[in-house]
């Protein structure tokens, strides 16, 4: 899917080709948290805004172990998740008021995994309409907000 404005998506193509292992295990590394986009790290997991989003403010919530499948997290992992998840919930409602929320985890690439090595769960806010008719008739969306802006304004409605 092609977007209309994608000032961001450059720097991320020049940047993945220096990786060398997957994006969540460098987020779970970083020194610094703004340039892999790290809204928040708990104690067994950590929040990522989504470089490829689905809508404005998709966020990811990931263990900091590189496993692949939710039955390979322990009950620390699985309590951190679920406190996380709710975490993004908030912070994303207080920050883009949207009218909904699809939060859910794809499992194998066959299931739709972008990296399949290391499990995620995706927060996705929906607002009415937002599957609108730019996206149905021309395969492009609008995003109304840069990833910076966004992640600058995520942060700043942590408590
Ligand atoms: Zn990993």
């Amino acid at each position: 899917m092609d977007r209309l404005w994608a000032p961001w998506r450059m720097n991320y193509i020049k940047t993945a080709k220096e990786q060398t292992e997957c994006i969540f295990c460098e987020a779970a590394k970083t020194k610094d948290d703004a340039s892999r986009y790290v809204v928040h790290r708990g104690a067994k997991a950590l929040i990522i805004m989504n470089l490829y989003p689905y809508n404005n403010g998709h966020l990811m919530v990931s263990p900091y172990r590189h496993i692949p499948n939710l039955t390979d997290m322990d009950d620390d992992e699985m309590l951190d998740v679920m406190k996380l998840l709710k975490m993004s919930v908030e912070v994303i409602k207080r920050t883009l008021n949207p009218e909904g929320f699809n939060i859910g985890v794809n499992i194998g690439r066959f299931a739709g995994a972008g990296i399949e090595d290391h499990i995620h769960f995706h927060i996705v806010p929906r607002w009415r309409g937002d599957t609108n008719f730019m996206t149905t008739l021309s395969n492009t969306r609008v995003l109304p907000e840069t990833i910076d802006q966004t992640y600058k304004r995520l942060l700043e409605a942590k408590r």
